[in-house]
C-alpha cells in the first residue's frame, strides 16, 4: 500500500464516525502523491503526514447558558488548534447545530493549507459550537457567547490562536466575544477576526471572502480568455458570503439569478436585488420567503433546486456537500463553463471529478474562498501596527492576493503535469510551504 493510502486508511481507523474530516483528508492527501513519491524516504522517516492529518492540539468544552425564561441549556463547544507550522493557529468559529468534532477537524485541516495559500503567516485552526443562533434573542446570543469565550479565552492570544467568523457566526456575536475577552484579560488586542470597525475590525473584511471569489474567478477566466462580464450566475446561499459575491458578480457586469437559504431558494431572472438581499438577511435576519415582497416577479421555491437553473458560471456559498454529482450533471448539461467554490467543500467528490472529466473550469474552496482568511490577517496586521487602513487599501491588496494565489496554484498543477487542475495545485501549492516549515522546526 502507499505510503498515502496507508495514512488515509488509519486516519479513517482511528477517528471513527467522522465522514467529513476523512472526505478532506483523502482529497488533499491523494492529490499530494507526485510530492510524496519525490520526498518518500524522509516524509515516512519523520512521520509527516502522521504528523499532518493529527491535530496539534483538540478542545471539546461545556458552554452552559441561561434563556430568557430562566432554563439552563448546555452545548458543546470545540476548538481544534491544527498546525502552526507557518503562524498563529487561524481559522472561523462556527455556530450551528449540525457541528460536531468531524466537521471542526475536516473545516480545519483545509484552513492549513487555505491559510497557506494566502502568502500570510497564519496556521490552521477551526472552532464552534452545536448552538443554534436562529430564532434566539439577542441577550441569549450574548449569554452563549460570553459563556463559551470564559473558556476558549484560556487558549487562544493574539500570537497563539486568532479565531474569526463563519456561518452562524457574524459580526455581532465576534463582537459579544471580543467584549467578554477583553474582560476576562483586562487586554486590547487583536484577538478575534471580523470585528466591528470602531474597535479593531478592518474595513472590507465583511466583504472579503465573496469578493475574493469573484477576483480570483475572473483571474482564471481572463486567463483562460473568457470576460466575466455578461455571464449568468447562480449562487447558493444568502449569507456572509454569498451576498458579497453577489454585489462584487454584480459590480463586474454579470447577472446573478439565484440564491438560497436552508429552507428554500430564489430565482430572479432579471438579476437578484442585492440591497432587498442584504436588508432581509443582515438586518431582519428572515427567511427568504421575504424577498417576493420587494420582488414580485421572483420564483421562491421550497427546498433545493439552485442547480437546476442554467447558467455560465456556478458559484457554490452555502454549506459543505450541496453540490452532488445530479447537480454536477444538470449543470454541465445547461453549458457551465466554471465553478468556483466560495462555501468549504460545498462540492462532493463524485461532482467534483465530474466536472474535471467534462472540461469545466473549477476552483476548490480553499483557493477560492481564500481572501476572508486572508483579510483576517491583514486586521491583525492592522491591529499589531494600531494603524487603520482605507476600503480600496485593503481591497486592493485583497485582489493582489486572490491573483497571486491562482498563478500560484496554475503553476503548481503545471509542475506536477496537472495542467489545470486546481484541487491538485492548491493542494500542492498550500503543502509544500506547510511541508518546508515543518521540516525545519525537527519533529514537534
Ligand atoms: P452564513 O451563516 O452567513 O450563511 C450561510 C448560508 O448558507 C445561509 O444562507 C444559510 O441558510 C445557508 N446554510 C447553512 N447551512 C446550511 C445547510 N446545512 N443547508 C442549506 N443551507 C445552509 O455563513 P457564511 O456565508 O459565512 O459561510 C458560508 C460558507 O462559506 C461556509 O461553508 C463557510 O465555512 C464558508 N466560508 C466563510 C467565510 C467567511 O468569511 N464568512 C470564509 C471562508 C469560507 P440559513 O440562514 O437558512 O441557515
Amino acid at each position: 500500500m502507499s505510503y498515502v493510502n496507508e495514512v488515509i486508511t488509519r486516519v479513517i481507523k482511528e477517528n471513527p464516525n467522522e465522514p467529513e474530516f476523512h472526505q478532506a483528508v483523502k482529497e488533499v492527501l491523494l492529490s499530494l502523491e507526485p510530492v510524496v513519491a519525490k520526498h518518500e524516504a524522509q516524509m515516512r522517516r519523520d512521520a509527516l503526514l502522521e504528523r499532518l492529518v493529527n491535530p496539534e492540539r483538540q478542545l471539546k468544552f461545556r458552554v452552559p447558558w441561561i434563556d430568557d425564561n430562566g432554563q439552563v441549556h448546555v452545548n458543546t463547544g470545540y476548538r481544534v488548534q491544527f498546525n502552526s507550522a507557518i503562524g498563529p493557529y487561524k481559522g472561523g468559529l462556527r455556530l450551528h447545530p449540525s457541528v460536531n468534532l468531524g466537521i471542526i477537524k475536516f473545516l480545519g485541516f483545509e484552513q492549513i493549507f487555505k491559510n497557506s495559500l494566502t502568502g500570510l503567516p497564519i496556521g490552521g485552526g477551526k472552532g464552534g459550537s452545536d448552538f443554534d443562533p436562529k430564532g434566539k434573542t439577542d441577550r441569549e446570543i450574548m449569554a452563549f457567547c460570553q459563556s463559551f469565550m470564559t473558556e476558549l479565552a484560556k487558549h487562544i492570544g493574539e500570537d497563539t490562536d486568532v479565531p474569526a467568523g463563519d456561518i452562524g457566526t457574524g459580526a455581532r456575536e465576534i463582537g459579544y466575544m471580543f467584549g467578554q475577552y477583553k474582560r476576562l484579560r483586562n487586554k486590547f488586542t487583536g484577538v478575534l477576526t471580523g470585528k466591528g470597525l470602531p474597535f479593531g475590525g478592518s474595513l472590507a473584511r465583511t466583504q472579503a471572502t465573496g469578493y475574493g471569489l469573484l477576483y480570483i474567478t475572473q483571474e482564471m477566466l481572463r486567463c483562460h480568455d473568457i470576460d466575466l462580464s455578461g455571464k449568468t450566475i447562480c449562487v447558493s446561499g444568502a449569507g456572509n458570503v454569498a451576498i458579497y459575491a453577489i454585489e462584487k458578480a454584480q459590480q463586474l457586469g454579470a447577472k446573478v439569478v439565484t440564491c438560497s437559504d436552508s429552507t428554500g431558494w430564489i430565482y430572479d431572472e432579471e438579476g437578484i436585488d442585492v440591497a432587498l438581499l442584504k436588508e432581509i438577511k443582515e438586518v431582519k435576519r428572515a427567511r427568504l420567503t421575504e424577498y417576493l415582497a420587494g420582488r414580485p416577479h421572483a420564483q421562491y421555491r421550497d427546498g433545493k433546486g439552485v442547480w437546476s437553473i442554467p447558467c455560465d458560471i456556478a458559484l457554490p456559498c452555502a454549506t459543505q456537500n450541496e453540490l452532488h454529482l445530479e447537480d454536477a450533471k444538470q449543470l454541465v448539461a445547461n453549458g457551465v463553463i466554471a465553478v468556483a467554490e466560495g462555501a468549504n467543500m460545498p462540492t462532493t467528490e463524485d461532482a467534483t471529478n465530474y466536472f474535471h472529466e467534462q472540461g469545466v473550469y473549477f476552483l476548490p474552496a480553499k483557493a477560492a474562498n481564500a481572501g476572508g482568511v486572508a483579510t483576517s490577517a491583514l486586521e491583525m496586521s492592522q491591529n499589531s501596527e494600531r494603524l487603520h487602513w482605507t476600503f480600496d487599501e485593503v481591497d486592493a491588496m485583497l485582489k493582489d492576493i486572490m491573483v497571486q494565489l491562482y498563478h500560484n496554484i496554475d503553476d503548481a498543477a503545471a509542475k506536477y503535469g496537472f495542467d489545470g487542475n486546481y484541487v491538485v495545485g492548491a493542494n500542492i501549492a498550500g503543502f509544500e510551504k506547510v511541508m518546508e516549515a515543518m521540516n525545519a522546526q525537527g519533529i514537534v
